[in-house]
C-alpha cells in the first residue's frame, strides 16, 4: 500500500468496541484499529474518508482518540504509545506522541463538554452556529441563524405532534380503498383527505415555500428558506427609475439581482 507498509505494524485489533464510564457520562465507540509497533507499543489507528488538514492544525481532530486512549488504558492497564490518523482522500497520515497527562487533559475537556450539555439541555439553550456543513443540515430550514422567526424547540414539539395525528388521520382514511365505505359515525367519517394534507403543508415548517411578488431589497433576507423567489418588485422598481434616469436597465437590473442574491447567500 501506498500510505503504510503493511508488514511495519502488528494489528491487534479492528473494529473494537470501547465503552467507559466518567463520574455521570457514559462513553463508547468504536476504534477502528489497534496496533504493536516494533517496540511493542500500543498505537491507536483511526481511518477518515476525508482529507488530511495541514499539519499545523492537525491536533485538535485528535480529539476522538485521545478519548478511546484513555479508554484502553482503564480497560487493559496499558498506556498507549501513540495516535495515528490515517486519511484516505490525500494517502496521508497523522501521527500523536501521547503521555498520561494528556489522558488527564482529555478526560477534563469532555467533562467540561459534559456539564456544558447537562446545562444547556436544563436551561434549554442550544445556540446555533453557522459553519461549513449548514448547507446539507437537515435543520436549516427552521434554524434560527437562517430564519428571523424560527419555531422554539416548545412550538416545535407542538407543531410535530399535531403533524403527527394528522398524519395517522389520512393514515386510517388511507386504510378504506374506497371513501364511501368510511363509516359517517367514525372520528374519520368528516374529514377530507386534501384538507388535511393542505393543513400538514401549511404548518410544516420544513416545507418551504415558493414565493411571489412584494419582493424587494428590504423583505428579501427573510425569505432565505424558500424553494425559489419571484422578485417582481424589485426588479420592476429598478426598471423603472433606470428608465426614467434614462439609465440602462440591463446593467442596473443585473447589480440588483447581485444585491439581492447576496442578502439571501
Ligand atoms: S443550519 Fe443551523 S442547526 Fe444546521 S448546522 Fe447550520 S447553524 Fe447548526
Amino acid at each position: 500500500m501506498s500510505i503504510e507498509d503493511p508488514t511495519s505494524f502488528d494489528p491487534l485489533e479492528r473494529e473494537r468496541w470501547v465503552r467507559g464510564t466518567i463520574n455521570d457520562l457514559n462513553l463508547r465507540g468504536i476504534l477502528d484499529r489497534m496496533d504493536r509497533n516494533q517496540k511493542g507499543e500500543l498505537i491507536i489507528v483511526d481511518y477518515k474518508s476525508g482529507k488530511a488538514p495541514m499539519a499545523k492544525y492537525k491536533e485538535p481532530r485528535f480529539f476522538a482518540l485521545k478519548l478511546y486512549a484513555m479508554l484502553i488504558k482503564d480497560e487493559l492497564g496499558e498506556m498507549p504509545a501513540e495516535l495515528k490518523l490515517i486519511y484516505l482522500k490525500n494517502s496521508t497520515i497523522h501521527t500523536l506522541k501521547i503521555s498520561e497527562e494528556d489522558l488527564i487533559d482529555v478526560k477534563n475537556e469532555i467533562l467540561e463538554i459534559w456539564e456544558n450539555i447537562k446545562k444547556a439541555y436544563k436551561d434549554d439553550e442550544f445556540p446555533a452556529t453557522k459553519n461549513n456543513l449548514c448547507d446539507w443540515c437537515y435543520y436549516k430550514p427552521i434554524c434560527p441563524v437562517f430564519n428571523d422567526d424560527a419555531p422554539s424547540t416548545e412550538e416545535l414539539r407542538s407543531i410535530n405532534e399535531t403533524i403527527y395525528d394528522l398524519k395517522e388521520e389520512v393514515e386510517a382514511l388511507d386504510m378504506f380503498k374506497d371513501d364511501n365505505d368510511i363509516p359517517k359515525e367514525s372520528p374519520i367519517g368528516s374529514k377530507d383527505r386534501n384538507k388535511i394534507q393542505n393543513k400538514i403543508k401549511k404548518i410544516d415548517p420544513k416545507k418551504n415555500c415558493v414565493i411571489g411578488f412584494g419582493i424587494t431589497e428590504k423583505t428579501i433576507a427573510k425569505l432565505r428558506s424558500a424553494d425559489g423567489l419571484v422578485v417582481g418588485s424589485a426588479i420592476c422598481k429598478e426598471i423603472t427609475r433606470s428608465l426614467n434616469n434614462r439609465q440602462n436597465p440591463v446593467t442596473n437590473v443585473s447589480k440588483v439581482v447581485a444585491k439581492l442574491r447576496n442578502k439571501i447567500s
